[in-house]
């Protein structure tokens, strides 16, 4: 596990108009240590969208992480630098696509039913497909 500082973790999220902190909890430990870096470019994305953004997983702990079927191990979501998005819509997703590019988030996945968005340093960019 990588060291995280406290102080690179959110601790107002009042802050995010459009997002509230359960949104982005552990199913399991009810803990959504997301840091500020990611919510900050993704609040702005949303802003720059102006769509709907639901977010189906945001902060896992490890061992939540790694008992999901197809989780890969050191996921970005451990360290709170991910999420998942579904969108209402085909025109929704290409508006948060774009305004993902615009903020500069350098890594995106694209499933059938959402988009996996994260800002990991540690792993190569790239836009792939589940
Ligand atoms: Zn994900």
């Amino acid at each position: 596990m990588k060291e995280i500082k406290k102080d690179e973790f959110v601790s107002d999220w009042s802050i995010y108009e459009n997002f509230e902190k359960w949104e982005f909890a552990c199913p399991s430990s009810g803990k959504a240590y997301m840091q500020k870096r990611f919510m900050d470019k993704l609040q702005r994305a949303r802003t720059i969208a102006g769509v709907s953004f639901h977010i189906s997983s945001g902060y896992r702990d490890e061992a939540y992480n790694d008992s999901l079927p197809n989780s890969v191990p050191n996921s970005a979501h451990i360290y709170g630098l991910a999420c998942d998005i579904w969108f209402d819509s085909m025109a929704d997703r290409l508006k948060a696509f774009d305004a993902f590019r615009e903020v500069g988030i350098k890594r995106i996945g694209i499933s059938k039913g959402f988009m996996h968005v994260d800002v990991d340093d540690s792993k190569p960019e790239g836009i792939w497909g589940y």
